[in-house]
């Protein structure tokens, strides 16, 4: 391969024939068959094989060009078109007149608007002349499909990989050790990478796919487990002591009695901190579980045993509301709680972080930029972080890294089904608050258009309740066609279904400052409706609202629906949400009617995650940083389990991998975790 070829693959992560090997296609086309041309395609994808009888070049405008050949086949005849864009410098066709030639046999791949009559004419992504032997690489076969590149064609690539399994396939070596090979009855490495290229059928196709998947979600599995181990043999060299001098204040103020699993997760969190290694665990609790209380009784612990503590979430708002939740509910204790965000003005920041120095303040709430100030926390013990779903994992890696000897207490409110949990966080602890406090009305949800649902807002506010109408873009967009809020206020402000009430308007793009005085007004009561968008989601807490209406709830996914409606039903009333979409696509009716169905987070997180995959499900950020090519975190459940097992017992028997007969999966380790994550150490 010449310098240049070799430059692009090496952009692609390949640049050894092992790494050939490793680059899975993403889809198999079924090639064996040739189309019946008579007959409308189900998929449009068209395989045949024709003699070329006439062929030429025409012009479609000053930018495009297309090719254009009459073909004869065994069923018929038959146009194909090839689509260019012209170009000053070159013939963008030299390479078709030379192959497309009347006389010429060649085999055709392409695509048919799939027509009631049947195919007459296919736009052609690839052709292959008969007289080379090469079309039995892309044809008459289950055909593989990669990632490409600028620079790098389908064709090419598929040559590369055949080439590539030809010469390197037979030899590769096995990176699952072979007790394993055996007990889980794997293909070797040499059949895998043979048939998940080129499959003979797609029995053999789901076997290759499998071991690889296992390989990956073994690598993957090791690599937490290390993390893991690596965290708990950190020494933090401080202690707590559970005093009570500030905890039985905080309870008997509260108002309410801790729920059972509020207590049992305080106790999982306080006997965690009473480790000598530092504690990195998850919470994760549905909208409205209470987490709060439970971070309050951890920073307390830590302020008792004279520490400071840092309470960070992703917005302002937030911030905010937890910075007065936290006076309501720590009244009279002699804890000083202070605010840091952007928005606090560049003095008074000053002062906080002198006072922060000095130790004069011992928990302070404020947004993800207190990690990266300059601000020295002399005795910061205890970080907790909320709503950490938005974060990825390499974020939280950082943030192990730049406060390495502290305790971490991450909370979440987007369950994780458990096959993600073991494969996204499978080094933290889990703690899950799985039950809601008592004596909250419940949510109900409807589908409903907007007259009624406008209707039932107006009712709810006639009655001294208060509700929010969500919007999912703040400004109207020619692409789009979607209500968006600011187009929506104006128009609701200005009479219509909602005359005669106070409406007021809050989103992402207004100032910290606006946000704040509308939240503000909202829940003074002087403001009746909010209009608003998913910035609403979380750190709302406004428990005299009991209508949400969700426009185009179609366009939401359903865990931040979810959330949205977490945002009523706060206090003792009875609360509805309304889901508003114009849609009558079947997936989105489902996902809709999931909501209506259930309120338990968990089995809306599985649907979620069923409906839209992995990656959409978890941003495609978080998604990537796993290294999946082969393993499919929805259908490979089992095979996780299985790989968490089987990583385990290897590490107990192996602490560092360093057996020979564990040499290449030790490698494989590295090269895939070493340099992306950057915190595996098997020295
Ligand atoms: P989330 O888990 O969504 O962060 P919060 O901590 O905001 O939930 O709690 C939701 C509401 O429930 C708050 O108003 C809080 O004061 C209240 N709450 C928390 N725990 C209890 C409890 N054990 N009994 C009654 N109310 C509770
Ligand atoms: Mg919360």
């Amino acid at each position: 391969m010449g310098p240049r070829r070799a430059e692009i693959l090496a952009t692609l992560g390949v640049s050894t024939l092992q790494d050939l090997l490793y680059y899975l296609p993403r889809d198999w086309q079924d090639r064996r068959e040739t189309q019946d041309l008579s007959l409308p395609t189900a998929t449009g994808l068209v395989v045949v094989q024709g003699r070329v009888t006439r062929a030429g070049q025409h012009s479609a405008g000053p930018s495009l060009a297309f090719f254009k050949a009459a073909l004869a086949t065994r069923q018929g005849k038959l146009q194909a078109v090839w689509f260019k864009h012209r170009s000053r410098r070159f013939d963008v066709f030299a390479g078709l007149t030379k192959d497309v030639t009347p006389g010429a046999d060649l085999w055709f791949v392409g695509r048919a608007e799939p027509g009631l009559a049947g195919i007459r004419e296919i736009q052609v992504d690839e052709h292959y002349p008969l007289d080379d032997e090469r079309w039995r690489i892309h044809v008459q076969r289950l055909a593989p499909v990669y990632p490409l590149t600028e620079g790098i064609t389908q064709r090419l690539m598929r040559e590369l990989l055949f080439a590539a399994v030809q010469r390197a396939a037979p030899k590769a070596l096995d990176a699952v050790p072979s007790s394993l090979m055996q007990k889980r009855q794997l293909l070797s490495a040499a059949q895998a990478f043979r048939a998940v290229h080129f499959p003979g059928s797609p029995e053999e196709l789901e076997a290759a796919r499998s071991r690889l998947a296992y390989e990956e979600l073994l690598l993957l599995e090791l690599a937490w487990i290390l993390k893991r181990r690596q965290t708990r043999g950190l020494v933090k060299g401080f202690g707590y002591a559970v005093k009570r001098t500030l905890l039985t204040p905080l309870r008997s103020q509260l108002g309410f009695e801790l729920t059972a699993a509020q207590k049992r997760v305080i106790n999982e969190i306080f006997a965690d901190l009473q480790q000598p290694y530092p504690m990195t665990r998850l919470l994760q609790g549905d909208v409205g579980s209470g987490k709060t209380v439970v971070a309050l009784a951890s920073l307390l612990l830590a302020v008792e045993n004279g520490y400071q503590g840092a309470l960070m979430v992703p917005t302002e708002i937030l911030a905010e509301q937890h910075k007065s939740t936290a006076e309501k509910m720590l009244r009279g204790l002699p804890v000083r709680v202070s605010l840091l965000t952007s928005r606090t003005p560049p003095k008074q920041r000053d002062k906080i972080l002198e006072e922060v120095r000095r130790g004069n303040i011992d928990i302070i709430i404020g947004t993800h930029a207190l990690l990266e100030t300059d601000v020295a926390f002399p005795r910061l013990r205890l970080a907790v972080i909320d709503e950490q779903h938005r974060f990825g994992v390499r974020q939280r890696s950082t943030l192990r890294q730049k406060s390495s000897l502290v305790d971490l207490l991450i909370m979440t409110a987007t369950p994780i089904p458990r096959t993600l949990a073991l494969s996204l966080y499978g080094d933290l602890d889990v703690s899950t608050l799985d039950e809601m406090p008592p004596g909250k009305a419940r949510t109900q949800t409807l589908r409903a258009g907007e007259d009624e649902a406008f209707e039932q807002l107006k009712r709810e506010v006639t009655a001294g309740r208060q509700g929010y109408i969500v919007y999912p873009i703040i400004e109207e967009s020619a692409t789009l066609d979607l209500q968006s809020a600011k187009a929506e206020f104006e128009r609701l402000s200005k009479g219509g279904p909602l005359a005669g009430l106070r409406v007021g308007l809050i989103h992402g793009a207004l100032s910290g400052r606006q946000k704040a005085a509308t939240m503000k007004d909202f829940a003074a009561g002087t403001l009746d409706v909010l209009v608003a968008t998913q910035v609403i989601e979380v750190g709302i807490d406004v428990p005299n609202a009991t209508v949400m209406v969700i426009q185009n709830a179609d366009r939401f996914g359903l865990s931040s629906l979810h959330q949205l409606r977490g945002r009523i039903g706060r206090g003792t009333a009875a609360s509805r949400c309304y889901l508003v979409a114009k849609t009558s696509a079947p997936v989105a009716q489902r996902r809709l009617e999931t909501l209506v169905e259930s309120a338990d987070g968990f089995r809306i997180a599985e649907e979620d995650l069923k409906l839209r995959g992995p990656g959409e499900f978890l941003g495609t950020s978080q998604h990537g940083e796993l290294s999946l090519r082969a393993a499919d975190l929805v259908k490979d459940a089992a095979l996780l389990a299985q790989a968490r097992e089987d990583a385990e017992a290897l590490l107990a028997a192996d602490t560092r991998l360093s057996r020979p007969d564990h040499a290449l999966l030790r490698q494989r380790l590295l090269s895939l975790y070493q340099k992306q994550w950057d915190w595996i150490d098997l020295a």
